[in-house]
């Protein structure tokens, strides 16, 4: 089973929107073990979109295409869809009806042009899931299959999660469950890790699955990602438990989530168990640290503050500035632990990466200890604050574990 990706919009080749529905699908077909050879991207253009289609088909079993199933002019995804099966289109009632009450649930009046979001091929069959007002479409030519998904990535996701992805695993025959796991790291090149890896690396080498991938972008710490195909759910929950265990003890102190947990999170969630909250300084990244932690302990019931303002640079030490600030910080609010960051260079940032790296102060303050240190980050802006944020965090993390 070959499984070809087509994006549609000609404002994917100019260049006005990413084409992350393309990358999204790749990696859940990868992810479901479906071949994908070809993804490709087309403008709104029925001749080229037609062809564009009919080579697909060739090549591959089954097409996911996303984008232009809108309401205006220049949507016209089902129409070439339609000419390919050689089919006529049939106005779905049921579906003008459905959009209609959507229009109504929010307050306004559906408008004629809606009504064609509800043409569909004769033979055709629409998605069950409808989050949007564009329906999502499976169109059967020949043995092979058309599914035609709205490009909004939300609306796309939904319908790939619930009809695409379980019926091309039904059509390709495949009965097995593939899952993975993420596990995050902070504090360890990528060369680091792939060595403090790389002995189980090459055992799952020959063992075939389950299988180790580290991914290294971004600006939240290398992730190592997990994958195992097994029988059933709970064979594959099983193994990649045992998995994770095994990754974990190789990592040590370096691991510090899984999946979607942030360091923020995991730093806020640490003290909440602990009874204890902390509150920070923040000069060098101007409310980021506030803003990223608040998104986690909205309530602040953990995170109890931050004063944003100018380090003030006196004292004799490098480190001196920053424990000054923590204190001052754990003292006006109260809390357990009072966390600041420093850069100790001149403050001008610059926006791009081939910048010089920065020395940057750390200290965290308690009634019963204070201790900082010294690191050295990238030189832009946007990397260089959210790694500071990052490695504050994580500074406090480590001084809790290590007790
Ligand atoms: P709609 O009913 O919203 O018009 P549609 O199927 O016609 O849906 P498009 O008009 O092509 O889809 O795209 C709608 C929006 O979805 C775009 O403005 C864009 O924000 C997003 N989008 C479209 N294609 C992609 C893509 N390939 N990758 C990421 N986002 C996309
Ligand atoms: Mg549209």
């Amino acid at each position: 089973m070959r499984c070809e990706v087509v994006a549609i919009g000609t404002e994917l080749l100019l260049g006005q929107i990413v084409d992350t529905n393309s990358s999204w699908i790749g990696e859940q077909l990868a992810l479901a073990g479906i071949d994908s050879h070809f993804q490709v991207k087309v403008g709104d253009n029925f001749a080229r979109m037609e062809a564009t289609l009919r080579q697909a088909l060739d090549r591959s079993d089954a097409v996911i295409c996303c984008g232009g199933l809108g309401p205006t002019q220049d949507d016209i995804t089902r129409d070439v869809i339609a000419r390919i099966m050689g089919v006529e289109m049939r106005r779905d009632e049921a579906i003008v009806e459905k959009i209609r009450v959507m229009f109504e649930s929010r307050g306004r009046v559906m408008a004629d042009n809606n009504r064609r979001q509800a043409d569909v091929p004769l033979g055709a069959t629409v998605i069950p899931q409808m989050p949007g007002t564009a329906p999502g479409l499976i169109c059967p030519v020949g043995d092979k299959v058309i599914y035609a998904l709205p490009g909004v990535p939300y609306e796309l996701h939904e319908m790939m999660r619930e009809t695409v992805l379980p019926d091309l695993r039904r059509r390709s025959g495949q009965t097995a469950v593939i899952r993975s796991r993420v596990l995050r790291t902070w504090g360890q090149s990528e060369s680091g890790l792939a060595e403090l890896l790389a002995a189980r690396v090459e055992e799952l080498d020959d063992l075939g699955n389950p299988t180790l991938a580290f991914q290294a972008s971004g600006i939240e710490g290398i992730k190592v990602r997990i994958t195992v195909k097994a029988e059933d759910e709970a064979a594959a929950e099983e193994v990649l438990a045992a998995e994770e265990a095994g990754i974990r003890a190789l990592l040590g102190e370096i691991f510090f989530g899984v999946d979607g947990q942030t360091m923020e999170h995991v730093v806020v969630e640490l003290l909440r168990a602990r009874g204890q909250s902390f509150a920070i300084a923040e000069s060098l990244t101007g409310g980021l640290m506030a803003l990223r932690l608040s998104e986690v302990d909205p309530e602040m019931t953990v995170f109890r503050g931050a004063r944003v303002a100018p380090t003030e640079t006196s004292g004799t030490s490098a480190e001196e500035p920053a424990l000054a600030a923590a204190r001052g910080a754990r003292q006006a609010f109260g809390s357990d632990f009072g966390l600041a960051v420093h850069l100790e260079d001149a403050p001008h940032l610059e926006d791009e990466a081939a910048g010089p790296s920065k020395t940057v102060a750390l200290a965290i303050s308690s009634a019963e200890t204070e201790r900082a240190t010294r690191i050295s980050l990238p030189g832009d802006r946007r990397r260089l604050r959210n790694f500071a944020v990052i490695s504050l965090l994580n500074y406090l993390r480590l001084t809790l574990s290590r007790g």
